[in-house]
């Protein structure tokens, strides 16, 4: 049985490990962890509460859960990371923190404040800003801005975590966009979840959720050692208030990039009722190109699960394309031939068989 503070997510915010020296009570850093910790967290922050630190193997350098959270000398390697761009898919827009890409939806970054700050972060830049809460004036100004865009059908919000934010300045965005009649879904994008489920045990965040519904929550487990019995009690008390849980995982390099670990992955997510949305290739950002696998390891994964796994549990393999052009969803090619008479695809067992136009 845990105890009352270790179920405390202001406890686990505030007693977040940050110095070599915090980390080494709990872990065994290497040499070069040591050294990469002290150099990395002057241009990206290091943050881990000590619920996501306790899922690592204390021992093992190359423990997955590890390896999201503590530095490693690549992630300032210039040569490594010289074709990493800080922002590839130009996200800042006209009004801080409003990005809209796609003339249906818009994504509101809302804080740059996350529980644990994950090496493979796709929005480092945002993070390494330091740690800010957008004000009521800054929060208007998006809404504003949604209010005056019919088109605008959905709205993301990200961040940072917007799930930390505290609870008034939460229902004050999800009030005002309710109150904004062509506002159909809302998104909220959180990883805490998987970094501090505690959250999910105030009564009042559930009722405030539930009562701005349909909202749904993505989160972004990324691999099995993330999925608790702590976790998977909190997302039941979402399901239990009508909140959907979506899935998107990132393909890392050393932490995901096998079959047989996505696949677990996958099985595991569906027992606890999250669904398997996407599993994203690692985008080329800077401070991040070391986690980055091939395009081939991803198809052999997804081409792996196919089979293994009903429908259900297999998510879209997709990657996005810089300069803010949209996601592409990859996918192995099952068609084989193409003709006037007929189609031939790839079985799951790899037969060659033929299918009548
Ligand atoms: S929780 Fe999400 S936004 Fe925050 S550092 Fe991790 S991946 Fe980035």
């Amino acid at each position: 049985m845990k105890s009352q503070q270790w179920l405390d997510y202001n406890w686990q915010i505030k007693n977040r490990l940050r110095e070599a020296e915090e980390l080494e009570k709990f872990i065994s850093l290497t040499p070069s962890e040591k050294k990469a910790l002290k150099s990395v967290k002057k241009i990206y922050p290091v943050a881990v509460t000590p619920y996501y630190l306790s899922l690592a193997d204390p021992k093992d350098p190359d423990d997955p859960i590890r390896k999201q959270v503590v530095p490693v000398p690549a992630e300032l390697d210039e040569k490594i990371q010289l074709r990493g761009e800080e922002d590839p898919f130009k996200e800042e827009g006209e009004i801080k923190g409003l990005t809209h890409r796609y003339p249906d939806r818009v994504l509101m970054v809302v804080t740059t404040f996350c529980a644990v700050y994950c090496r493979h972060c796709m929005r480092k830049r945002i993070f390494s800003q330091g740690e800010k809460v957008w004000n009521f004036e800054e929060l208007k100004a998006m809404i504003d801005y949604i209010k005056s865009r019919e088109e605008i059908k959905e709205v993301i919000i990200s961040g940072g975590d917007p799930l930390t934010l505290n609870n008034e300045k939460l229902e004050f965005i999800l009030k005002e966009l309710r109150r904004i009649k062509h506002v159909e879904i809302i998104r909220l994008g959180t990883r805490l979840l998987v970094t501090a489920p505690q959250r999910f045990f105030d009564d009042k965040l559930l009722d405030i959720l539930e009562k701005y519904s349909p909202i749904w929550i993505n989160t972004h487990f990324n691999h099995s050692k993330e999925i608790t019995e702590l976790s998977q009690k909190a997302v039941e008390r979402l399901l239990r208030r009508g909140i959907p849980v979506n899935n998107q995982a990132v393909l890392l390099k050393g932490i995901n990039d096998d079959p047989e670990t996505i696949l677990k992955l996958m099985r595991n997510l569906l027992r606890i009722k999250v669904k398997p949305l996407y599993l994203f290739h690692c985008d080329p950002v800077k401070g991040v190109m070391h986690f980055r696998t091939t395009i081939e390891k991803g198809l052999e994964i997804m081409d792996y699960l196919r089979g293994r796994i009903s429908g259900m549990g297999i998510p879209t393999y997709a990657l996005d394309l810089p300069g803010g052009k949209g996601k592409v969803p990859l996918l192995p090619n099952y068609c084989v031939k193409n003709n006037k008479s007929e189609y031939v695809f790839k079985s799951i067992k790899g037969e060659e068989v033929s299918y009548p136009v």
